[in-house]
């Protein structure tokens, strides 16, 4: 359902009316979690100033130590809503649990499903059924045919409308979170039919890299790319360090609005 093969042409899929597919770079942009509404509505009122059409924000954060900040749940998912609302951007925001699934639908325009899940086939599958676009994070340790399997499992349930997102893959290099395979681009372009972004926020984990693997995604063909910003990163409760701030904003802006210029 996802290949190539049968559907030559590629897709574009619409979220909340906006686009993502071939022929523009959608720019994706909020914060890693929604922790107030004053923060998650300026962090949106950031990403918006960049060039941004939808808003990303997670209210269930999967996070590795049990201890750290597990998001807001549904109070996060209101806030999302309510930051919806005074900014028009639809909202893109992670389900960790195949049991979340209606109640995220029921706020979000588009359910992420993150690295960790990205082989949790109950999640895949729960999505696949509910009738919303979705954001399918490929694996940290997934093979494209691994990653596009996943996706054919959210296909399988009658629902299409999937975005794939390269968020780096675990290799022996330590100096960067995870290694960013720019090459999953246009390998899977090949292969699916289905728009693919790029995270350089989650693959890098560093602020200074964000903007140079953003340049990169545009060159090797990426339909968007999914930005963490936060007013006060040094504060943030999440992946402080890999978020842009105000001062990145104009640059991510240019890189935004050059991007025919850099095929
Ligand atoms: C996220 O985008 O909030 C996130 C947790 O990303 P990943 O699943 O790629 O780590």
């Amino acid at each position: 359902l996802v290949s190539r093969d049968n559907h030559p042409e590629r897709s574009t899929i619409r979220v909340g009316g906006v686009p993502i597919g071939p022929g523009t770079v959608t720019l994706i942009a909020g914060p890693c979690a929604v922790e107030t509404p004053q923060q998650t509505l300026q962090a949106a009122e950031m990403a918006k100033a960049a060039g941004a059409t939808l808003l990303r924000g997670g209210a269930y954060k999967p996070r590795t130590s049990p201890y750290a900040f597990q998001g807001l749940g549904e109070a996060g998912l209101r806030i999302l809503a309510d930051v919806r609302e005074q900014t028009g951007l639809p909202v893109v925001t992670e389900v960790v649990d195949a049991h979340d699934v209606e109640l995220v639908a029921s706020y979000a325009d588009m359910l992420q499903i993150g690295t960790r899940n990205a082989q949790n086939f109950a999640l895949l599958q729960a999505v696949g059924g509910i009738g919303k676009p979705v954001m399918l994070k490929r694996g940290m340790n997934a093979t494209i045919e691994e990653w596009l399997m996943a996706a054919e499992y959210i296909a399988q349930r009658g629902n299409l409308d999937i975005v794939l997102c390269e968020r780096g893959i675990r290799t022996f290099e330590t100096a960067t979170r995870n290694t960013l395979d720019v090459s999953a681009v246009p390998v899977a372009q090949r292969l699916s039919h289905l728009p693919v972004i790029i995270d350089p926020s989650h693959s890098g984990g560093h602020r200074d890299l964000v903007l140079p693997l953003t340049r990169a995604a545009i060159a090797v063909g990426a339909d968007g790319v999914i930005i963490d910003v936060h007013p006060q990163p040094e504060q943030a409760l999440c992946d402080g360090p890999q978020a842009l701030v105000d001062g990145d904003l104009e640059e991510l802006a240019d890189v935004m609005r050059r991007f025919p210029a850099l095929l």
